[in-house]
């Protein structure tokens, strides 16, 4: 055994197991095992061969499943050298070109070169360039040729699961075209007998059936991944109409009060922590059950949707509104204190007193009152939403269509003054 040959072996060896480990490694940082201890992840081996940024990592980590199989093939060949069954010059020049392109993949994907073209994986011309290294490795394989067409299914099965059926069939196509012709060359070279014909015949056949089986399995997982893609549509539309069931009102399109006691809890934690405060106002349509009597439901119930609609448009983006139960609406004014809430209600009144509620009875005006109060700091929420009730009670007493404060926060607004 010669020692130059020897040292080639070793450094075919040294890269495979680095490349299977550098793939092993990334394979890990995405499983994450909660059992393994954190030296044996090895995570800084990918950081180093690969790169620290997750997507370039995912890249190289497929790019190194190439990098693998390509030096298994060339320390396969090597082998068959050593043991004097395949051509050292020949093996020599598919070795140098091999290593050579390898390098290039290698620094186009480290320094991150392969982002600026339109597929950064670089996929199919690294599939391209595989296809081409194992015809010329069966070329020069002697009784090894079986290997490369062992690594030519496993390195087109491992492209299955991203390649599109045209990638796959072109890659087919090329395979075939490849090996056809070296198979044909090789049945030349071993002498033209009929037994070598017969044998680089079946291997063809068998290459060809292989091929149609991969392509025929990548159409169906496409069929299989675009209904899955389909479905998963399909859920997000479902899963959005579910949350808008969930947080809004139908009628209305207004925040529920549920969603409105969330926002309300989420607030009130801001409001401790910058310490700036909020108001609250309970707003009731006047004589709502007279509009239901006189026009009936339908038309009641589009003088709440425009109520709701008119409230929204008065209020600011930061404001929340629900409708909080039949003809009742709850605002939420953050950063607002009491009088500017207050102005706000007012000018709301003011706007709804133009605006026609009612398709068939454009006459029809419909007033509200309002109850306002502010946030007490540390208090519970539904003692502040309880204020905002009385002062809205107080309101409809006081002849209703006005904006009343909760008399305990009139009497704090005297004192100050
Ligand atoms: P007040 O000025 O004292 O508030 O008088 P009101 O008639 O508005 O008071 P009340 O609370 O007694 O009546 C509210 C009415 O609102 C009763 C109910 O039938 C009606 N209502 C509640 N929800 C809906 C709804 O979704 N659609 C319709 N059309 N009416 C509703
Ligand atoms: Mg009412
Ligand atoms: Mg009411």
């Amino acid at each position: 055994m010669d020692s130059p040959l020897q040292s080639v072996q070793l450094l075919m060896l040294l890269g495979l197991v680095a490349s299977v480990m550098t793939i092993a490694t990334t394979r890990l940082m995405r499983l994450n095992p909660p059992w393994l201890p954190g030296w044996l992840r090895f995570a800084w081996l990918s950081d180093l061969v690969l790169s620290a940024d997750p997507r370039q990592k995912a890249l190289g980590r497929r790019f190194m499943v190439g990098v693998a199989n390509c030096l298994a093939g060339v320390l396969a060949l090597n082998v068959g050298v050593v043991h004097g069954l395949i051509d050292a010059t020949a093996c020599l020049y598919l070795t140098s070109a091999a290593l050579v392109t390898l390098a290039v993949f290698y620094a186009l994907m480290r320094s991150g070169l392969n982002q600026r073209l339109a597929d950064p994986s670089m996929v199919e011309p690294q599939t391209w360039v595989i296809i081409g290294f194992l015809a010329w490795g069966y070329l020069i394989g002697g009784p090894g040729r079986p290997v490369a067409l062992l690594l030519l299914v496993a390195i087109l099965t491992f492209t299955m699961s991203t390649t599109t059926f045209p990638q796959l069939v072109r890659e087919s196509s090329l395979a075939a075209a490849l090996f056809g012709a070296v198979m044909w060359r090789v049945a030349a070279l071993e002498g033209g007998s009929a037994s070598a014909d017969v044998m680089q015949w079946v291997f063809f056949c068998v290459l060809l059936l292989v091929l149609v089986t991969l392509c025929l399995l990548v159409a169906q997982m496409s069929r299989l991944r675009g209904e899955a893609q389909c479905h998963q549509a399909e859920l997000n539309d479902a899963l959005g109409r579910i949350r808008e069931l969930a947080t809004h009102d139908d009628l209305t399109g207004l925040f529920n009060r549920r969603h409105m006691l969330e926002r309300l809890n989420n607030e009130k934690h801001r409001t401790i922590r910058s310490g700036r405060s909020f108001c609250l106002a309970m707003i009731d349509i006047d004589h709502f059950k007279r509009v239901n009597d006189q026009f009936g439901h339908g038309t009641g119930d589009q003088v709440l949707g425009n109520v709701a609609n008119t409230i929204s448009a008065g209020l600011r983006e930061t404001d929340v509104v629900a409708r909080w139960g039949g003809e009742e609406f709850l605002v939420m004014f953050t950063d607002t204190d009491l009088l500017t809430a207050e102005r706000v209600l007012v000018r709301i009144q003011q706007a709804l007193a133009q605006t026609t509620v009612a398709e068939l009875a454009p006459q029809l005006r419909v007033t509200f009152s309002a109850g306002v109060t502010d946030y007490q700091p540390d208090e519970m929420l539904t003692r502040t939403i309880d204020r905002a009730d009385r002062a809205l009670y107080a309101a409809k007493a006081a002849g209703r269509a006005c904006v009343l404060r909760d008399p305990s926060d009139l009497r704090a607004s005297s004192q100050a003054a």
